[in-house]
Formats: C-alpha cells, sequence, structure tokens
C-alpha cells in the first residue's frame, strides 16, 4: 500500500518537476542573452549614519528589467545565477560597475562615501577573483577601505577554508567585509572568530519585529554581540521611524532601509546626494 502511494505521488510530480527544471533553463537562458546585451542594471541603496543621519555609503543592488516594465526579483534570479555559474561572470561585472560608480561619485565631489558589493560563493571559487578585484580598485583610483564585500553565512559555511583565505588577502589589500543578512544562517558561531570582519548586517526580519512597546531581544543581542566583537553594525531594512531610533538606543552604528531612501539608479542618487548636501 505504502508502494502503491508513493508511486502515485511519483506519477504525480514528475511532471511539475520536469515544467520547474524547463522553467529554470529557461530563465537562465535568457538571463545568459540579456546580460549579454547589457540590460543587466545596478541600482544603489543608501546607508546613513544613525547618530547624524547622513550618508555614509551605499550598497549595489542588481535588477533584471523585464519586457513589461517589472523587475524579474534577485531573491529569484540571483540563486539561478548561482546554479548556473553566470554569477561569475555577472559579479566581476557587478564590482567593475560599482567602483566604476563609486569613482564618479568622488570626481563629483562626493567623497568618502563607501561601496557595499554582494559576492556569492562561486565567485571566491574563481582563480581569478582575488586579483581581479585589487586590479579594479586600483585601476579606478579607489581607496581599497571604501569597499565592501557583503558575504552571507551559507557563503562561510559552503568552503571555509576558500573563503576565509581569499577574504584575508583581500582584507591585507584594504578591503572591508561584511557579513550579510545576519542571524538567518544555520552557522556555527566559531566562524566570526576565523573570518576577518569589519560589520555585522543585522537582518531585516530581526529590525522588523521592532514594534512599539515590545522589547526586540534578538536585534539586542545582536547588536551586543557586534560590539563585543569590534565590529560595526548596521540595520537593515529599516522602514519605521521607531526601528531607526530603537536601533541607535542599542548602539548600532548604521541603517539602511525605505526610512531613509529605496535602492536607485544611478543618476537618481547622484540627485539625492546632492539634495543631501545642500
Ligand atoms: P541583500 O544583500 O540582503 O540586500 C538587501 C535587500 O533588502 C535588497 O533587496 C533591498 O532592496 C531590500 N531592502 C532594503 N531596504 C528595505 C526595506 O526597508 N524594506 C524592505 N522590505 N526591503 C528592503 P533586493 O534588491 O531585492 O535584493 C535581494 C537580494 O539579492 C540581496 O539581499 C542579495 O542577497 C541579492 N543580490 C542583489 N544584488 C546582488 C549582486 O550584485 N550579487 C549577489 N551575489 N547578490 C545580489
Ligand atoms: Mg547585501
Ligand atoms: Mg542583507
Ligand atoms: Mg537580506
Amino acid at each position: 500500500r505504502a508502494k502503491k502511494n508513493l508511486k502515485t505521488n511519483f506519477e504525480y510530480y514528475e511532471p511539475e518537476m520536469e515544467q520547474e527544471t524547463t522553467w529554470r533553463l529557461e530563465m537562465i537562458r535568457k538571463l545568459a542573452i540579456d546580460f549579454e546585451s547589457r540590460k543587466l542594471q545596478l541600482w544603489y541603496q543608501p546607508q546613513v549614519d544613525l547618530v547624524t543621519e547622513q550618508i555614509v555609503g551605499m550598497e549595489a543592488l542588481l535588477r533584471w528589467p523585464t519586457e513589461d516594465g517589472g523587475f524579474v526579483s534577485p531573491a529569484v534570479f540571483v540563486p539561478l545565477a548561482e546554479y548556473s555559474g553566470l554569477i561569475i561572470d555577472i559579479g566581476a561585472w557587478v564590482i567593475e560597475e560599482s567602483c566604476k560608480k563609486l569613482a564618479e561619485l568622488n570626481q563629483q565631489g562626493f567623497s568618502g562615501l563607501r561601496m557595499a558589493i554582494n559576492i556569492s560563493m562561486p565567485q571566491f571559487r574563481d582563480p581569478n577573483f582575488i586579483e581581479s578585484v585589487k586590479n579594479i580598485i586600483t585601476d579606478n583610483g579607489i581607496e581599497p577601505d571604501r569597499i565592501e564585500l557583503e558575504i552571507t553565512e551559507s557563503v562561510v559555511m559552503d568552503e571555509p577554508q576558500i573563503v576565509v583565505e581569499a577574504l584575508q588577502e583581500l582584507k591585507s589589500f584594504g578591503v572591508k567585509v561584511a557579513i550579510d543578512d545576519f542571524g538567518t544562517g544555520f552557522s556555527s558561531m566559531s566562524y566570526l572568530q576565523k573570518l576577518p570582519l569589519d560589520r555585522l548586517k543585522v537582518d531585516r526580519s530581526f529590525v522588523n519585529e521592532i514594534t512599539p512597546g515590545k522589547s526586540a531581544f534578538i536585534v539586542e543581542t545582536i547588536v551586543t554581540l557586534g560590539n563585543k566583537l569590534g565590529l560595526s553594525t548596521i540595520a537593515e531594512g529599516v522602514e519605521k521611524r521607531e526601528q531607526a531610533s530603537y536601533m541607535l538606543k542599542l548602539g548600532c552604528d548604521e541603517a539602511q532601509g525605505y526610512l531613509f531612501a529605496k535602492p536607485m539608479p544611478f543618476e537618481q542618487l547622484l540627485e539625492f546626494l546632492s539634495e543631501q548636501t545642500n
């Protein structure tokens, strides 16, 4: 009887699995074509100092436009790019493009800003990765400490040795390292001591828990942990004034979220920065 059920389930699920695979392959094919024809965009989300609320940097975020004027969510296509290996080329473009834009900001008089760049695991497996990051930074005349690489806990857990070594080398070059979506992975805490980290990004889901009259033990614990480890902290997904105040009260250094600014194209970022300095 159990066998029969299994068989039935299998027969039922197979066509769906095939559809799913076809869909994924089709998305990957489209992504490769659109990347080659330079249709991917980079948007930038400002990051602010919680005390002064001045912009101190921005995170580069990929955007894949669709024909109907919308966007495919990076939460959907970044995993496909990782799975297919496309992320190696796309990621290299992200680093190059964001560094060029940071250099342009410097030329326009917006100096001292930091550019945060998301890095996926397959990029660390690319033997040219470290050299190319260094070259791009040097070629664009950027101070290495203005670049911050964001990695998630899962990246570290995948292949700790490769990642730790690469980060150590980039770190000695001067680049900064942040752990992204902190607290959402399944990792042990031990890597926190092994990794050459500078900043801890408190995941949006914990910041979201901050509502009036309710204490938020998890964010409090994360900020304390960051402080004790000597790391800077930044809160992700700050949408409400009370969330910003609470994070400031906890001693969190910076924030990023719709309360301050949504991700925006570069031209709009320039306008946004001009308004801030006026
Ligand atoms: P992430 O690195 O954690 O980026 C932050 C995400 O939170 C962004 O989503 C941003 O738009 C969103 N966000 C920021 N503030 C708020 C807020 O106040 N409320 C809400 N609800 N959301 C907010 P996005 O742009 O959709 O990117 C999703 C993820 O895709 C990123 O998460 C990152 O993991 C990945 N990703 C994006 N660009 C790249 C890239 O160039 N390379 C790699 N490897 N991954 C990328
Ligand atoms: Mg990020
Ligand atoms: Mg994040
Ligand atoms: Mg996140």
